[in-house]
């Protein structure tokens, strides 16, 4: 499986599960360095606002339940997704 670089001792320590979860609240740690890593904030912040609004756009409007769900999904493999391949891991 594909290995991140730590952004304090620069060793291959964080899985791709490790870099699809980053989020704003939680800062996560390096195993070999014990360090804390995490997304850029304003990065962060920013898809976060993006994800949250079309959840609202989504919610409020009258579409089917699944429909919604589906939405859900794919909103939820969209921040992964961004995650893994666009955010940048930064020091915290
Ligand atoms: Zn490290």
């Amino acid at each position: 499986m594909k290995m991140y670089k730590c952004p304090h001792c620069s060793e291959k320590s964080i899985s791709i599960i490790g870099k699809a979860t980053m989020n704003i609240k939680y800062r996560s740690k390096c195993k070999v360095c014990r360090m804390y890593y995490g997304p850029p904030y304003r990065y962060s912040a920013l898809l976060l606002l993006f994800i949250c609004v079309i959840f609202t756009i989504v919610y409020i409007l009258k579409i089917e339940s699944w429909v919604k769900v589906g939405i859900s999904i794919v909103l939820v493999a969209i921040y992964y997704a961004f995650n893994i391949l666009v955010m940048p891991i930064v020091k915290k």
